[in-house]
């Protein structure tokens, strides 16, 4: 493996086992204790593994690894999980985000349950008929816990098989290629290790930036790092600017402190979760002539000062948040709660920064220190719910 390297070419069967071996001999010696993985001469936990890599899905290691041991103290097995409500399980995800991967998870534990006697099938195609579990996460289970030589293509892996190839063609139209060329490296022996020790030296030594080429097990056999292109490698398509969306948020609240909540529907963006009532998002920012027929009940609002800003993967949200006093009693439809009470729902991040804004404003005119919001006072504006 010591010749000039050819960018993107098969390594021959014995370089090829040779990689394994040495990548898997630096993963004894040096590879990650997770909470979700088995220790050296466990068996894994296919129940583990599939939750921590829904978790995995966009979202930090650092952050998974506390709520992945909250959520597996609370519903320790997939039986467990599947008699758990959907709210419980949408409000045990909060702040993990894309919650469509919640729902699908408490979806797929009750397929589990229901088609598979609670068992995980190990098998590929079977696991990939589940909610919520697509190409990626079939072959991370078929190869972590049932010891399937499946290939689970990450964006760590993506990164280590971009660089040991040299692979030139920018990510995302790389992908299949890329797959292709890691399928090749695959060993038959201990592909749970393998596939494990690969996320680890994208993590841990080939990172995306300043990659520890020094230390690398692969180091002699990597053409990116022979064609000095270890930095700039996987290459990336630019992408486009996302789209601006724009609504407000109408925050009532009663004499008694109470705050009107609404479930969102349980199908699209943050299906399920509660929300302050508010506008459709649309592509322009609102008037207040167009946003107070949307209005959940009829009261003296006063806008804000400042936006809520949130982005989702398509588009960037932008809320104006408006104040309103609500009556005793409201037909308004809904829920009223106490802003103490609010850890208690399942309350995605966008609402936590609408209700922050709210409470510090809120806080401000109480104390007096918010009179300038009474330089923006907004005319008594008719509702599209009218008050007994
Ligand atoms: S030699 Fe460097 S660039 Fe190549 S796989 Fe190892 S860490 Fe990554």
């Amino acid at each position: 493996m010591s010749s000039r390297p050819s960018s993107d070419a098969l390594f021959t069967p014995r370089q090829r086992r040779a990689l394994a071996a040495s990548l898997l001999a630096w993963y004894d010696r040096h590879r990650r204790e997770l909470p979700w993985r088995a220790k050296p001469g466990e068996t894994p936990n296919p129940y583990c593994v599939w939750l921590s890599e829904i978790m995995l899905q966009q979202t930090t290691v650092a952050t998974v690894g506390g709520r992945f041991e909250r959520f597996v103290t609370r519903w320790p097995n997939v039986a467990a999980l599947a008699v758990a409500s959907l709210d419980e399980v949408l409000h045990e995800w909060q702040g993990l985000g894309y919650y469509a991967r919640a729902r699908n998870l408490h979806a797929c534990a009750k397929e589990v349950v229901a088609r598979h006697g609670g068992r995980f099938p190990a098998d590929e195609a079977a696991l990939r008929a589940l909610p919520g579990i697509g190409g990626y996460t079939a072959a991370a289970i078929a190869a972590l816990a049932f010891n399937i030589p499946a290939t689970p293509l990450d964006g760590n892996i993506e990164r280590v098989i971009a660089r040991l190839f040299a692979v030139e063609a920018p990510l995302p139209t790389s992908k299949p290629r890329l797959r292709e060329l890691a399928a090749t490296l695959t060993p038959g022996k201990r592909p749970c290790d393998y596939a494990q020790a690969a996320m680890d030296l994208g993590a841990m030594l080939c990172s995306p930036r300043r990659p520890k080429c020094v230390l690398c097990p692969w180091r002699e056999a990597c053409r990116a790092r022979a064609l000095g292109l270890a930095e700039v490698l996987p290459r990336k398509r630019a992408k486009p600017e996302k789209p601006r969306r724009f609504g407000v948020v109408f925050w009532v609240m009663r004499r008694d402190g109470t705050v009107l909540l609404r479930r969102r529907p349980e199908q699209g963006l943050l299906g399920g979760m509660m929300e302050f009532p508010s506008t459709p998002w649309r592509d322009m920012p609102w008037t207040e002539s167009a946003a107070a027929p949307e209005a959940p009940l009829r009261a003296r609002w006063r806008a804000l000062a400042g936006t809520v800003r949130h982005g989702f993967t398509h588009f960037d949200l932008e809320l104006a948040v408006w104040l309103g006093t609500g009556p005793a009693r409201s037909k308004a439809a809904g829920v009223w709660v106490r802003p103490a009470d609010f850890p208690s729902l399942a309350l995605p991040t966008l609402m936590t920064k609408v209700a922050s804004l709210a409470i510090r404003a809120t806080t401000r005119l109480e104390t007096g220190a918010g009179k300038r919001y009474d330089r923006h006072p907004m005319p008594h504006l008719s509702p599209h719910q009218e008050e007994p």
